[in-house]
């Protein structure tokens, strides 16, 4: 990491500074409009006092947060951050104004925590911090309409099939270009520019299919494992073609596959916005569609859905009703390069693999790396296809800028990282990028266009075991497969 790229190795140094307006970095959400309040945590469930005194102040996660690295600002660093929790949890400050400016500014990526040598649990801090804001800090309408927006789509399906018909039609309309062309698509407001160039290009078959109820092994033998697929939201309509060959991959490795029919979203949106009451409803829901199903696991392959999934024990860890369930149901969620890397280590693998002369990015997904400490077991699964070369990134451990909805509520800081990420991506010339999360494909997807096949891991794997041509992934619409062979280099 370059020196101007790391403006915190000074501040390493230094201790937590006063609150005070930045003088760079995110927009200001609004919130210093919003009638000030009495100042602190309410009752419920507030940041732990043990868990911030953890914080020693060493500042070792400085180099790794992202928006520590674009703005070099104290307050918008873990150590800021939870010393803004600190005062707040001694009732020092409000919660509106730089406290929700700052917090709104953290991606949640949790680099903080793999990068601590302490074991300061920042994500426990920031999980409880964030409901605190979303139930005493009052937003500017468009803000709260945005939100409100996001939150009225991403979960259901039906609606994001919707959208998808909307979104071809748009395109097919060129639409995009016609904007482009007259100047609209720059005046548009950040938000609004950052939701259509995320707008992911979709096949509507693929939106409308429904995945295989139930998918056995090969042959006759008995089953290996007994899991249940999480389809996801976005990932089922938007990356219908990933969970297709999960599927796959999981049977040929021996699993017997299920897909409930009846599952919704799983609340990870909600849960990593601070939206508790919406991320319980889900987490229940979720409990209670997979929770009594005779089988091994609950496998997922979105990194953030699956982080959320294991975290549903703490979410429901003081309803007495869902807390037991809860417990059981998130020992048993593993993501999909888990198991088969576990399934790998076992018996190695049951399906021959195709070599694939192709040079591939491995992109860690922050809720993968950081959030589940899952580093090794993608990394072994792909190493299992013959001939492959795996490269990692340079900055592996910061976020690419996608993290849930912040790339739609934090467009600038966004973009900054997903072009800082594109050109790492590029400085290592690879043939193919793989991650296993839909939103860091859609946020790579949109600084490296049509440069590179963006796909999932599991999707490489399944075109090894196929042995077929590496799928072009997003952007389906363009349809161009890429050679095993061949190399862009
Ligand atoms: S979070 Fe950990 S690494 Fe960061 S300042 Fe606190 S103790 Fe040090
Ligand atoms: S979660 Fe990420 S952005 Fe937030 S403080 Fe930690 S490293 Fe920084």
């Amino acid at each position: 990491m370059t020196a101007e790229r790391n403006p915190g190795a000074d501040a390493q140094k230094a201790g937590p500074k006063t609150i005070g307006p930045k003088t760079g970095g995110p927009p200001a959400a609004g919130a210093a409009a919003n009638a000030a309040r009495s100042a602190g945590f309410d009752a419920t469930r507030p940041p732990e006092r043990d868990l911030i005194d953890d914080c020693v102040h060493c500042g070792f996660c400085l180099p790794t947060c992202p928006t520590y690295q674009l703005w070099g600002e104290e307050m918008d660093s873990p150590r800021g951050r939870i010393y803004l929790m600190d005062l707040a949890e001694r009732g020092e400050i409000g919660l509106d104004g730089p406290f929700t400016e700052h917090i709104d500014a953290c991606l949640g990526c949790m680099a903080c925590v793999t990068s601590c040598p302490s074991g300061v649990r920042y994500n426990r801090l920031l999980e409880a911090t964030r409901p605190q804001i979303e139930r005493n800090v009052r937003r500017t309408w468009p803000d709260r309409l945005f939100r409100d927006a996001i939150f009225a789509l991403f979960p259901y399906r039906r609606r994001l099939r919707a959208a998808a018909v909307l979104g071809v039609a748009y395109r097919k309309m060129r639409v995009p270009r016609l904007l482009a062309r007259t100047g609209i698509a720059r005046r548009l407001p950040a938000r609004m520019r950052a939701a259509e160039e995320l707008l992911p290009p979709v096949r509507l078959r693929d939106a409308f299919a429904a995945l295989p109820r139930r998918t056995g092994p090969p042959g006759t033998a008995a089953p290996r494992r007994r899991v249940a697929m999480l389809s996801g939201c976005v990932q089922d309509v938007f990356f219908h073609q990933a969970n297709l060959a999960t599927i796959r991959v999981l049977a040929a490795e021996g699993c017997e596959v299920l897909v409930p029919r009846a599952q919704g979203c799983c609340g990870a949106l909600g849960l990593h916005a601070g939206r508790e009451p919406h991320a319980a409803a889900r987490a229940k829901r979720t409990i209670e569609t997979f929770g009594d199903l005779p089988v091994d696991h609950i496998v997922v392959n979105v990194a953030g859905c699956g982080s959320s999934m294991k975290e549903y024990a703490d979410l429901l860890a003081d309803d007495p009703e869902w807390a037991e369930r809860a417990r059981r149901f998130s020992a048993k969620v593993r993501d999909v390069t888990e198991l088969l890397a576990e399934l790998l280590d076992e018996d190695g693998p049951a399906a021959p693999r195709h070599p694939i002369r192709a040079r591939v990015a491995y992109h860690d997904a922050c809720h993968l790396r950081h959030a589940q400490g899952i580093r090794e077991q993608p990394r072994a699964v792909l190493r299992s296809i013959p001939e492959l070369e795996l490269v990692d990134l340079p900055e592996a451990e910061i976020c690419c800028g996608s993290a849930g909805i912040y790339n739609l509520v934090q467009p600038e800081a966004a973009a900054e990282l997903g072009r800082r990420k594109a050109d790492n991506i590029r400085a290592v010339r690879p043939d193919a990028l793989v991650t296993a999360n839909p939103g860091c494909l859609l946020q790579v997807g949109r600084y490296l266009g049509d440069e590179l096949p963006l796909i999932h891991p599991v999707e490489l794997l399944d075109a090894a075991i196929r042995g077929v041509d590496i799928p072009h992934g997003p952007p389906p619409a363009q349809g161009a497969a890429v050679s095993r062979k061949s190399s862009s280099r």
